[in-house]
């Protein structure tokens, strides 16, 4: 059972929108839908892929002031630095 709502895309979607595809953190420029990623490396692809994190780590609390935009590598720094109840294989729902 995912703890994400089924409308989870939806909204993440809409906080990258808002965000301009730009990492809040490091205020890197992320990939856009539609965005050509030939030439990319899988690894270079999940770099710049933008991810939307929630603050208080409750996946199911999608309040807007909840949600961040932030790459792949700053988001797995907050996992990772911090406690987290969110373990790290679960992090591919948040994308
Ligand atoms: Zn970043
Ligand atoms: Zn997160």
């Amino acid at each position: 059972m995912s703890r994400y709502s089924k409308d989870w895309r939806t909204i993440a979607l809409t906080i990258k929108e808002q965000a301009g595809w730009r990492c809040a953190k490091c205020d890197r420029q992320c990939l856009r839908p539609g965005d050509d990623i030939t030439g990319l490396t899988k690894s270079e692809r999940t770099k710049i892929t933008l991810t939307v994190h929630h603050h208080n780590r409750m996946p199911e609390d999608n309040r807007p002031e909840n949600l961040i935009a932030l790459c792949t590598s700053c988001h797995l720094g907050y996992h990772t630095r911090q406690q987290s109840n969110v373990p790290p294989g679960q992090l591919s729902f948040e994308f």
